[in-house]
């Protein structure tokens, strides 16, 4: 346990309700999952799956109905049929992830993981044993890692790179050119495997589909562990249903550790990611038309502010904002802002606005502002902000 921490948005959580409890409004920014409630389609399975009886144990991997759901929707994204011994099927993208590492990792292995990354990934390896290998990134890179940085990080411990696009916390999307040049990086060193997060896929605001790493290195395919999941595309978060592609071998193995552990995921959630994964599109077109509305608020509303450089998102809901101009500052009543925690305190108590300080995801002098939010509370988490940053000096 002493290889572990709490999330960051757990302990966001626990301030926010305290204040709450003092009667203070909050506009909480740091929202990690769509506020669309999921399609009634989706739900209406969900029930069906219940009256006929399916709600019992499953195959440790997924039902076959699942399986080809998500077989089905991989060719559809990257135009590799996948076998049924390649997909996994789990209590979320985050259960693979750790399940992953779990199956893979010995004692002092190496994970390279880029920052900005997501809050759970060092955690997850080296509760596992690894080593994260904490690559950083620059904001004129796009956030993105470079075949360069990977290739100084590579050792002979290294077991897996983890390419998280969408990226959470920075909205980077991997181009096709790009994640070339890492593919290449990896195809080099046979000893390892690229894990592929893709969670925010379906939410993105260019290209359709993500370009995937398969897509452009389909040889490296047993080298690739595709994860998604229903969970962000289809408002699902409290479903649980992730999926996993890649060597049949660690797809086993992932089942093998599900068996001894949770048995296999929910059969009646399973039912309804079969119903979001084969149910066509128009949820996921009219959600992200909404997310681009909400973008674009949220990032013209940040860049007038003095002192805040947002980054344009290119996919995901978050929107990733460089403040280290703001280091230094003082406020009224003569706290200087010397961490990113002393900053996320000032918004909270000046305006009652909630992010999550960039350090939290290896990368200091930043926050994460959710637009997975009306945009009443975007503009009025704007005006906030631009009051708490007015009051410094
Ligand atoms: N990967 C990333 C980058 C995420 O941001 C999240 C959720 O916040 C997950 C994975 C977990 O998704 P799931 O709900 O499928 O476990």
């Amino acid at each position: 346990m002493s290889r572990v921490k709490e999330s960051p948005s757990s302990q966001v959580a626990d301030r926010v309700r305290a204040f709450r409890a003092e009667g203070r409004k909050v506009l909480p920014l740091t929202i990690g999952e769509p506020d669309f409630d999921t399609p009634d389609h989706v739900k209406d399975a969900a029930v069906a799956a219940i009256r006929a009886g399916e709600t019992k144990y499953t195959s440790a991997n997924g039902t076959p109905a699942l399986q080809k759901a998500i077989t089905s929707r991989l060719l559809r994204k990257t135009g590799q049929s996948y076998a049924t011994d390649e997909i996994c099927v789990g209590g979320g993208a985050k259960q693979l992830i750790f399940l992953a590492f779990m199956a893979t990792l010995d004692e002092g292995d190496e994970v390279i993981v880029p920052a900005p990354y997501w809050v759970s990934y060092p955690d997850m390896v080296s509760v596992n044993g690894g080593r994260p290998v904490i690559v950083g990134t620059t904001a004129g890179e796009g956030y993105k890692l470079t075949p360069d940085r990977l290739r100084a990080a590579i050792t002979e411990r290294t077991k897996w790179v983890v390419l998280n696009t969408p990226n959470n916390p920075t909205g980077a999307v991997y181009s096709e050119e790009e994640l070339r040049g890492l593919t290449d990086v990896v195809r080099a060193h046979p000893h390892l495997s690229i894990l592929c997060d893709e969670i925010y896929d379906e939410i993105n605001f260019g290209t359709r589909p993500v370009p995937s790493a398969v897509t452009v290195a389909p040889d490296l395919r047993e080298r690739v562990f595709l994860v998604n999941g229903v969970s962000k595309a289809y408002a699902m978060t409290g479903w649980r249903i992730g999926y996993g592609a890649g060597a049949a071998r660690l797809c086993a193995a992932l089942g093998t550790l599900q068996s001894q552990s949770s048995s296999c995921p929910s059969s009646v959630s399973q039912a309804a990611a079969v119903a979001a994964l084969d149910g066509g599109r128009e949820f996921i077109d009219r959600t992200v038309a909404i997310y681009t509305e909400r973008r674009d608020l949220l990032v013209s509303g940040l860049d007038a502010i003095d002192g805040l450089r947002p980054a344009v998102p290119e996919g995901g809901f978050y929107v990733w904002t460089d403040a280290s101009a703001l280091t230094g500052a003082v406020t009224p009543s003569g706290t200087r802002m010397t961490s990113d925690a002393d900053l996320a305190e000032h918004f909270l108590e000046s305006s009652g606005v909630v992010v999550i300080t960039g350090d939290s995801y290896g990368c200091p002098g930043h926050f994460r502002a959710s637009f997975a939010l009306s945009s009443d509370t975007i503009r009025e988490a704007v005006a906030g902000l631009a009051h708490s940053v007015s009051l410094l000096r």
